[in-house]
């Protein structure tokens, strides 16, 4: 071989790895599917939602379309509508505040801290009173728990229970992570996730679930979820959807949920050979007393007046793709800069939209791949 060949780029994530581990049981479990043709609520359904509820310890799992449609489904099951306000972190992902905004309620923005990239309930306060100034009622708060690590959920609890704010978890990028000892999915009120392919908990398609221990919230989501059915069938008691995880993804789920917390082990080493080789020259990212992470995504922030565009350039050339997550926070975006904002701005969303930097991250990402990214960081700095 050609010794001056550039070696094969590294994969930012890494699904076919993944796939080859997994064999043919995954072809196996969609054949079922093909032969009992139950491709809507079929028993692979009900058999992965009891597996997701033994695997974080929540009462009731609705599993959904997607993780979009599961907050919706929960806002819509709390009344959320005109004259709400509900507080979510500018610095996330669109489709925390999107379902906020479809049932007419007002996403009202908040900051995060720069250490863990997620909200504080210092400013959670903030916002709150600045929904309260402005007329609206505090209705629900989505604290999400971005890149794979919890947010505080003692501290955001505490305030949500003390002005009557339901607590709705979006874990769409950290099911699996761990506060204090116990899984996403039992921390809040309701919690929400998305089984989208890149996700730590991808299937082969979109997906996403719903977590919570209250009985009647999960009953009204079984019923938003096939359009607000009733008892009865052809009585619907309520405005629904079609919001049903398809049965061939579930028969997916099944299968990769069985290797899943190997994989989050594996997410870890690579995460901590990153912070040995990393935490020198760049800001990498911390976890907080009591957590664990998935590590959804490896974000790390670059040193004052280090050119971003040309470091990725930089990392490119090499073969290490790299993903900004995210160039903008949401209030600076054009469909939400219109939404309110906490009193006192959000420095932090915005410093961190201008400086982070997410690398390959995935379980199967080898040594000397983990090894030539880390070298790759270090000569573009
Ligand atoms: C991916 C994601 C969602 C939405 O999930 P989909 O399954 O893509 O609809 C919501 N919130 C956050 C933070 C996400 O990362």
């Amino acid at each position: 071989m050609n010794q001056h060949m550039p070696p094969e780029p590294v994969a930012l994530f890494d699904i076919g790895a993944q796939r080859r581990r997994l064999g043919r049981s995954i072809d196996e479990a969609v054949a079922r599917v093909m032969a009992h043709c139950q491709f809507v609520s079929g028993p692979e359904v009900t058999t992965l939602e009891k597996a997701l509820a033994e695997f974080c310890g929540a009462r009731h799992v609705v599993s959904c379309a997607n993780g979009t449609d599961a907050l919706v489904m929960v806002l819509m099951a709390i009344g959320a509508g005109p004259g709400d306000a509900v507080l979510c972190p500018s610095f996330t992902f669109c489709a925390t505040a999107s379902p906020v905004a479809r049932t007419g309620a007002t996403p009202l923005l908040i900051d995060v801290e720069a250490a863990t990239f997620n909200m504080t309930a210092e400013s959670l306060a903030r916002g709150i009173a600045t929904a309260k100034r402005l007329g609206l009622k505090p209705k629900a708060v989505i604290p999400v728990d971005l890149f794979g690590q919890s947010a505080d959920h003692d501290a955001i609890g505490e305030l949500a229970r003390a002005e009557g704010l339901f607590v709705l978890d979006d874990a769409a990028q950290s099911f699996g992570a761990t506060y204090h000892g116990r899984k996403l999915g039992t921390l809040a009120d309701a919690t929400t996730t998305s089984f989208f392919p890149t996700k730590p908990l991808g299937c082969y398609g979109d997906g996403g679930a719903i977590f919570t221990d209250d009985d009647e919230l999960a009953s009204k989501l079984r019923s938003i979820r096939v359009h607000g059915q009733g008892s009865e069938k052809y009585d619907n008691i309520r405005i629904g959807m079609t919001g049903r995880l398809d049965t061939i993804q579930a028969a997916v789920l099944i299968e990769k949920l069985k290797i899943f917390e190997d994989e989050i082990d594996a997410r870890n080493a690579v995460a901590a050979r990153y912070a040995r080789g990393l935490g020198n020259v760049v800001t990498v990212p911390q976890l907080a007393p009591g957590r664990t992470s998935v590590w959804a995504l490896y974000t790390i922030r670059l040193p004052q007046g280090v050119d971003r565009d040309g470091f990725a350039a930089a990392l490119k050339a090499k073969g290490i793709p790299s993903g900004i997550y995210y160039p903008k926070s949401l209030h600076q975006q054009t469909a939400y800069r219109g939404f309110p904002v906490a009193d006192g701005g959000l420095p932090v969303s915005e410093q961190l939209s201008s400086d982070v930097i997410s690398l390959p991250m995935h379980p199967y990402l080898d040594e000397m791949a983990q090894e030539r990214v880390i070298a790759a960081v270090r000569s573009a700095l």
